[in-house]
């Protein structure tokens, strides 16, 4: 590839990553990843400038504006900073500093990681608050912003005033709503800075209120209309008109003391309840900033200290592929092992062609692999610069690598699938899920013994499972397992016709339906009797799940094969419904959503939820449009007034219990 096509991929990436991000809130990579692109395309231009090409996304600080929001011209171009990565990089700058003036200080800044916001007061009240947006253009979010607390909708001061910050959701407030997410319905948030700009763009105002987001201020728009001359003087000035600046904040003289802060900084980050992604270094006095002067895009008074992900590079050694049990092909990195945060890495997911396509990964590159948490290893980059000559690029394979059928692929979809219901790997890996711990848990029946059965003919089917205790006297003569390990295996399987049905119905894995999904839906439809006469309507009106998981529960229940496979495992002796549900039917609770409020004279807090749980209700913390009823006790407070607010339904314990005992 020569210089050019390089350039070209960059800009075709990172313009894809954008409209991903800005437009459709749903990354494609990390910020780290788009940094690295990022400076690798300006470096390019910078080496090479006739090839710079008028499109390339370095000529723009941001993506494009959405269009639900007004357009707004900000008075002073919303600058972005440059970003460096590096010790020298801030040598670097302090140098060009020096270079223009003798006697400086520098202020260091959190960088938090969310969205940035321009607000604006006329005679003390808040008029206006928008978006960056591409720099000079954002959006207005005026009234999605009032919803936000530390927002003051008034301040003690008569001049107009202009003041930027960022918005953000503090992690409280994102595991909060993951939580809810799950009970409502809806998807969770990946991240906290996805949690934050998805929310902001929130048609419905009190779904922001909701959701609890927060702002820091760190900026004066034209400090000497204020008399302010500095960062430090601006941040306490700032602060005394009632808004919300970061504490951590320090002045500092020299390279050594920003080193050492960047330190500081690292070490605290996993304990703040926000995401920080690195640090601010802006000279402090603000007399001197006309001085150091501007680039096109930069003020060269300030730079954002990036910090680095967990990350190790490694050789990709091959790229296999996985056949699920829906048949979702997955391509996976084998790479050459390698040591990341706390664990030997091997393997690495790589979702699928897109991906791949996206950041020309090809066997025998090597690779950033990032890892962190509980989350599967996935691939950062490539690094060109250690590419040898004639590495292929990627292509994705057409026939399945287990049964040799054609792949198939929607148009919408990035996944492609094996669509022979017959092929081994589906049929072996839907054996594994449904003996797996949050199915049916056959203990003694793992991944190898069912490859193993499955490669020596003896089961086919799940139904298979349950006929091979007819064959016991064939299956204790295989080596390597005897008489004791055969009975132990036909023990478990016999013991997993006790098990409730909820572990049954997701273990016949259905497109969509998770462990938790199989409990709610479960809760209103008790039986395999009451799925197959649930209309799609029905099973769409379950607010507990999505559109998606109705439609596919619903075509399962209308497969005739699928009818007679039920019913063969009904006669097998496995469960065709709830063992309780007698009770749940009569109740008026179930697929309503609770919040408890005040003390209560019958119930501890746990004690209701369990209740309604119980009785196929869920509860949750805030109320919400989506609350259908609010349960107050005594010293009830500003729940009981919001669902006032709101029009939701109140009733005291002793209603709600007049409620159950009619019902029950
Ligand atoms: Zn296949």
């Amino acid at each position: 590839m020569d210089i050019k096509e390089r350039m070209d991929l960059l800009i075709e990436q990172i313009n894809k990553a954008n409209k991903a991000y800005y437009e459709e809130d749903s990354p494609v990579m990390s910020d780290f990843e788009w940094d690295l692109l990022m400076s690798e395309l300006k470096e390019l231009e910078k080496e090479n400038p006739d090839l710079v090409s008028p499109l390339s996304p370095t000529k723009v600080t941001g993506g494009k504006t959405k269009n639900i929001f007004k357009k707004v011209k900000h008075t002073q171009k919303m600058m972005s900073l440059q970003d460096v990565f590096t010790k020298e990089e801030i040598y670097d700058f302090e140098n060009r500093v020096k270079k223009s003036v003798l006697k400086y200080n520098f202020v260091s800044e959190l960088k938090i990681d969310g969205l940035s916001v321009n607000l604006l007061y006329k005679n003390k009240k808040l008029v206006l608050a928008s978006t960056r947006g591409d720099g000079t253009v954002g959006e207005d979010i005026t009234s999605n912003v009032r919803m936000i607390e530390n927002v003051p909708l008034e301040i003690d001061y008569q001049d107009e005033i202009e003041l930027r910050g960022e918005i953000y959701m503090p992690r409280s407030s994102f595991d909060a709503y993951n939580d809810n997410a799950i009970l409502n319905g809806d998807s969770k948030f990946k991240n906290l800075r996805n949690a934050a700009s998805g929310t902001i763009r929130q048609l419905d105002s009190n779904i922001v209120k909701a959701r609890k987001l927060s702002v820091f201020i760190y900026t004066l728009v034209e400090p000497e209309k204020h008399n302010v001359f500095s960062q430090e003087k601006a941040l306490k000035f700032i602060e005394s008109l009632g808004f919300s600046v970061n504490k951590y904040y320090r002045v500092l003289n020299n390279v050594d003391e920003i080193f050492e802060t960047i330190d500081y900084y690292s070490s605290i980050k996993k304990s703040l309840d926000y995401d920080i992604d690195g640090v601010v270094i802006k000279v402090n006095d603000f007399n001197l900033y006309e001085e150091i002067g501007y680039t096109i895009k930069y003020p060269k008074w300030a730079i954002a200290y990036k910090f680095k992900a967990e990350e190790a590079i490694t050789l990709l050694k091959n790229i296999t592929f996985q056949v699920g049990r829906t048949g979702v092909i997955t391509p996976v990195a084998e790479v050459e092992p390698v040591f990341i945060s706390g664990t030997t890495v091997s393997r690495a997911t790589l979702h699928n062609e897109d991906f791949i396509r996206l950041k020309d990964i090809r066997i025998g590159d090597y690779v950033s692999i990032h890892k962190s948490g509980e989350i599967i290893p996935e691939i950062l980059q490539v690094k060109l610069d250690k590419r040898v000559e004639g590495l292929k690029p990627f292509e994705m394979i057409t026939n399945c690598p287990a049964c040799g059928s054609i792949l198939k692929k929607d148009l919408d979809e990035a996944d492609y699938y094996c669509v022979n219901t017959n092929c081994p790997d589906r049929i072996i890996n839907s054996l594994i899920h449904f003996s797996s711990r949050q199915a049916l848990d056959i203990k003694t029946f793992g991944s190898k013994v069912i490859e193993e059965f499955y490669n020596l003919g003896y089961i086919k089917t799940i139904l298979d499972i349950f006929h091979l205790k007819e064959k016991k006297i064939e299956l204790v003569q295989l080596p390597g397992y005897g008489i004791d390990s055969i009975n132990n295996i036909l023990n478990s399987i016999e013991e997993c016709k006790e098990k409730d049905l909820d572990k049954l119905f997701f273990g016949l894995g259905i497109r969509h339906v998770g462990a938790k999904n199989s409990k709610l839906i479960l809760k209103r439809f008790p039986s395999f009797e009451h799925l197959m006469k649930a209309s799609l309507d029905d099973l769409t009106n379950l607010r507990s799940v999505g559109i998606q998981i109705a439609q596919s529960v619903y075509d399962y229940f209308h497969d005739e094969n699928n009818i007679l496979f039920i019913n063969e495992l009904s006669r097998l002796g496995l469960p065709t419904s709830l063992t309780n549900f007698e009770s749940i039917e009569s109740s008026f609770i179930i697929d309503k959503t609770f919040v408890v409020t005040g003390t209560l004279n019958n119930f501890s807090r746990d004690e209701i939820v369990d209740f309604i749980e119980k009785r196929g209700g869920h509860v949750v913390n805030s109320v919400s449009k989506k609350t259908d009823y609010v349960v107050f006790g005594e010293n009830a407070g500003s729940k009981l007034e919001k669902a006032e607010n709101l029009s939701v339904k109140t009733i005291s314990e002793e209603k709600f219990m007049t409620l159950v005992d009619e019902n029950e």
